[in-house]
């Protein structure tokens, strides 16, 4: 007689709560294990309600489950053994209306923030939105595999778990996989090892819905690549959806078999590049909103302006700015506070460059004369370098917008944001203009 050991028990219930969801039930904790002998799991139930339940709504779960967690082709018998009846558990749990498992997002590690409602759709980022919000209304049927790609911080995973969230919302007995390629490597590693490859493939070849994080994670690992190639191919034969997400394109990933590339190709790649200062400013206000903190506009431009590429690091200034607050007595957040906690000093400068230092090098190499930046002249050889110094100085100093209007002409903060969102602008669409403000960025940095 073989005793199913714990641990494999454990893995019986936990698939069977995950992968089918709707017929799981909070008495399902009360069942034990009985023995497995000639490929027969006995599982023993407390009553004769359970029971029927069981044999009417879950036997090919459980059959699916002892298959993944032991790896061998084994049918499940349900027998009442009434001593388990420790507390008394009404038959209403074993009526069709079933209490909504809750350990499955636990188990799904989905951060519940992560929703399509909470993601802000910006011009950076509208393909890779509107693709997953179209996977996630009928999976497996648009675009199949979806890859997403762009670099940290930029909403990958936020997305990837928004169309989890999406899809067990619209219909909760779809059996979704979620999880970074890490895990995958690791699950594969291990069954590797214990010699539970059969149960591996069981798992990860009989979803509706696959979706692996950062699968740039594969680089180099062959046996990984050539499992995944596989699982690939399964679903992909049976129509099921396959998300991905990684840092770069697929051609991109170092020492990815070409079979892999291709196929990562076959759907929709779309890129998340990073956001504009506009689509900052919205993701400061969405995450504000989330976390009930009020902000004056300035602040959220001074948040928006200084942090650029990595969305995960505007939440951390966030996350200062209320810890600083509240260490003050829970004064206002107003812009001199929000200059220390972004680690710079009360007068502004992060690198002490002073708004003088700017005007020189600016004057230097656009051969302009100081007299005309602060004067009130329009021409256009005058804006291009005025506006270029109230871009810096917003970048470079801790000045608010109103100094640094007065410092130009007593002009007013909606023309050193003016100023600010041109200069952002071309600065992202015109490589030579980029490449003369980085000079004098270095030049400022130097000095
Ligand atoms: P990645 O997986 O690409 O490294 P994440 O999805 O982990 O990035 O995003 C980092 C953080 O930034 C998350 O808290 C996420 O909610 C937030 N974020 C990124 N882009 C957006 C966006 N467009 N709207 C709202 N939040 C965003
Ligand atoms: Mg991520």
């Amino acid at each position: 007689m073989n005793e199913l050991s714990d641990v494999v028990w454990s893995d019986i219930l936990g698939y069977v709560r995950t992968q089918h969801r709707p017929i799981a039930r909070a008495w399902f904790g009360q069942l034990q294990a009985g023995t497995l002998e000639q490929g027969r799991l006995t599982i023993r139930v407390a009553n004769e309600a359970q029971l029927s339940y069981l044999r009417e709504h879950c036997v090919r779960p459980f059959i699916e489950g002892a298959q993944a967690a032991t790896g061998h082709l084994v049918t499940v018998e349900f027998s009442v053994s009434p001593e388990l009846d420790v507390e008394p558990v009404g038959t209403q749990q074993a009526s069709p209306e079933p209490p909504r498992f809750e350990g499955e997002s636990v188990l799904l590690h989905l951060n519940p923030d992560y929703v399509f409602e909470n993601f802000v759709v910006g011009p950076c980022n509208r393909l890779a939105h509107a693709s997953c919000v179209a996977v996630s209304e009928s999976p497996g049927a648009v675009y199949n595999p979806l890859f997403i790609h762009g670099s940290a911080g930029l909403g990958k995973t936020h997305l990837l778990q928004a169309i989890c969230q999406k899809v067990l919302d619209r219909s909760p007995s779809t059996r979704v996989t979620y999880m970074s390629c890490e895990t995958f490597v690791n699950h594969f590693i291990e069954a590797v090892e214990k010699g539970a490859l059969h149960g591996f493939r069981y798992r990860y070849r009989h979803v509706d819905l696959l979706i692996v994080d950062d699968i740039q994670f594969l680089a180099a690992r062959e046996r990984t690549q050539e499992e995944f190639f596989h699982t690939f191919n399964t679903l992909y034969q049976l129509h099921k959806q396959i998300v991905l997400s990684a840092d770069c394109r697929p051609s991109e990933i170092p020492t990815l078999e070409e079979r892999l590339t291709s196929r990562f190709n076959w759907g929709l790649v779309a890129a998340i590049d990073p956001p504009c200062l506009e689509t900052r400013m919205a993701i400061i206000r969405k995450k504000m909103k989330m976390r009930d903190m009020d902000l004056p506009e300035d602040v959220v431009m001074l948040l928006a302006s200084r942090i650029k590429s990595n969305t995960r690091e505007l939440e951390g200034a966030l996350s200062r700015l209320r810890g600083i607050a509240a260490l003050e007595g829970n004064r206002p957040v107003d812009i001199a506070l929000a200059r220390r906690a972004l680690g710079h000093d009360d007068q502004g400068s992060p690198r002490h460059i002073h708004i003088q230092e700017i005007m020189s090098v600016v004057t230097e190499r656009f051969g302009v004369k100081l007299s005309d930046l602060q004067g009130r002249r329009r021409s256009r050889s005058i804006a291009l370098p005025r506006q270029v110094c109230m871009y810096l100085a917003r970048e470079l100093t801790g000045h608010s917008l109103n100094e640094i209007g007065g410092f130009f002409g007593g002009r007013d903060h909606t023309t050193v944001l003016h100023a600010h969102k041109l200069v952002e602008q071309r600065r992202e669409q015109d490589v030579s203009f980029r490449s003369r403000l980085e000079q004098i960025e270095a030049a400022l940095r130097q000095s």
